[in-house]
């Protein structure tokens, strides 16, 4: 099994692992790539009666999928006033409903699936580093007028009650939104997929693709699938088999990294078992985990690799600024993640080519959004549903190459002085 060494690798619930490709075999639609939206695309298939094929280049939840921060909450990787600007307001209504969709589709999959090893946890609680609550109330009424969405407005000191940290002002919390363990859900959907008659086959890298006419063909080194479909699901990880897919998106990379056992400790900083985050465009994310006995936090993005050591002692800092009473945690493992943007920071979505499908770029906010693109493109793949031509204004337009990446960077720590000034200024 290859994984790398995560706080989620470590208590995964069960090991079953998955043969590689061997040989030619023959299916209604193929699916490159076992993170999220794969296999949400691969259950709702399955579901439905087809024959999935799931190839994986390592292990079923490898990339983002399996080690991300678990909130599981409403929204895009970025707002529904850009949406707005780019799909129209009417689209970016329907778009916003979709990813409310999408965050009930994964607390459904665990309730109806019984992943009861993706322990989900109610509540995650958004937090100001200012003091600003009007802007804060009048987003709560926004959410409820628009969307019948309900978010509670607590005041600082009732944040400070729950975070104790002089750091953060007026919050809302988010009854609606949840937290998981997103490896033991991406591992009970794989499961369930099996018991549908799907396969999933690990260590298995497609390298080869061909799209032109009615039969479609994938190959790996050893074995090759025959089908009719093709959805690539790739994320942050596509690498030069699809080149269109390979130009429209760029790897982002982002830390997390989990304490020792201190429940003490941490509980004298943090007293809610909600998820947390800040306010910043580039803010973090925590939450307790392992019954309150740890904390995991997250929070920074490279466009290049960079050392996780380095990024860790960046994480801690952030942390020992905002709670300096957990100067003396020690931090026991730290890892990183790519996740795939695109440069208009929507999913990406459709079919490129007849019977050729894409399912990607879904950013930081992954767990929602994944799940509805999963849903959405197999509902086009059966012709019961068009809903994933709503995604369409978002096409797969060209993120830039290096120069993007440049860019990427650039407006980050923009971003990161941006939220600087404003904390002074407060
Ligand atoms: C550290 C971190 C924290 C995050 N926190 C959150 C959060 O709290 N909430 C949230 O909503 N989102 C979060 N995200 C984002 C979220 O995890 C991603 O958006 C989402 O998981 C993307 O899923 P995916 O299926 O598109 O891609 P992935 O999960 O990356 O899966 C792609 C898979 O494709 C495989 N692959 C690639 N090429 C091939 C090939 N040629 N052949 C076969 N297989 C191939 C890869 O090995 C990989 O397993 C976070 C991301 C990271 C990295």
């Amino acid at each position: 099994m290859s994984y790398p060494d995560t706080y989620y690798a470590r208590t995964m619930a069960d090991a079953a692992t998955r043969a590689t490709l061997s040989g030619p075999v023959e299916c209604d639609t193929v699916i490159v790539g076992a993170g999220l939206a794969g296999l949400t695309t691969a259950l709702e298939l399955a579901r439905a009666g087809q024959r999935v094929v799931v190839l994986e280049a390592e292990s079923v939840g490898f990339g983002a999928s399996g080690r991300n921060g678990g909130f599981v909450g409403p929204g895009y990787s970025t707002g529904t006033d850009a949406i707005a600007r780019i799909a129209g307001a009417d689209k970016a209504h329907k778009l916003h409903l979709l990813s409310i969709e999408g965050m009930e589709y994964v607390r459904s999959s665990i309730r109806d699936l019984s992943i009861s090893d993706a322990t989900p946890t109610s509540g995650v609680l958004s937090v100001l580093r200012y003091d600003g609550g009007a802007d804060l109330k009048a987003h709560a009424e926004e959410t409820r007028r628009k969307y019948d969405y309900e978010l509670e407005y607590l005041e600082t000191h009732e944040v400070r009650q729950r975070l104790n940290s002089k750091r953060y002002f007026q919050g809302l919390r988010d009854g609606r939104s949840f937290h998981i363990h997103p490896l033991n859900y991406l591992r009970g959907l794989a499961a369930a997929i099996e018991t549908l008659g799907g396969r999933i086959y690990e260590n298995s890298p497609a390298v080869d693709a061909r799209l032109n006419g009615a039969a479609k063909q994938i190959v790996t080194a050893d074995g090759r699938v025959d089908a009719r479909q093709v959805v690539f699901s790739t994320g942050g990880y596509t690498g030069a088999l699809n080149p269109r897919l390979k130009r429209a998106f760029l790897p982002i990379a982002t830390y997390v990294m989990v304490s020792e056992e201190a429940p003490d400790l941490i509980a004298s900083a943090i007293a809610t078992t909600d998820a947390i985050g800040d306010n910043r465009r580039a803010g973090d994310y925590y939450r307790v985990v392992d019954g309150g006995r740890r904390l995991l936090w997250g929070g920074r993005i490279t466009t290049r690799a960079g050392s996780t050591e380095a990024l860790v002692r960046e994480l801690r800092s952030e942390m020992v600024n905002t709670y300096p009473q957990l100067a003396g945690l020690k931090t026991e493992l730290a890892w990183s993640g790519l996740m795939s943007y695109a440069r208009h920071l929507m999913p990406q979505i459709g079919e490129m080519a007849p019977g050729v499908w894409h399912c990607t770029a879904f950013g930081g906010h992954g767990l929602n959004t994944t799940a509805i693109g999963g849903k959405v493109v197999a509902e086009g793949i059966l012709g019961t549903s068009d809903r994933y031509k709503l995604f369409e204004p978002f096409g797969l337009v060209w993120a830039g190459g290096l120069a993007g990446l440049a860019v990427a960077q650039l407006t980050y720590w923009k971003l990161q002085m941006q939220d600087w000034w404003r904390e002074r200024a407060a």
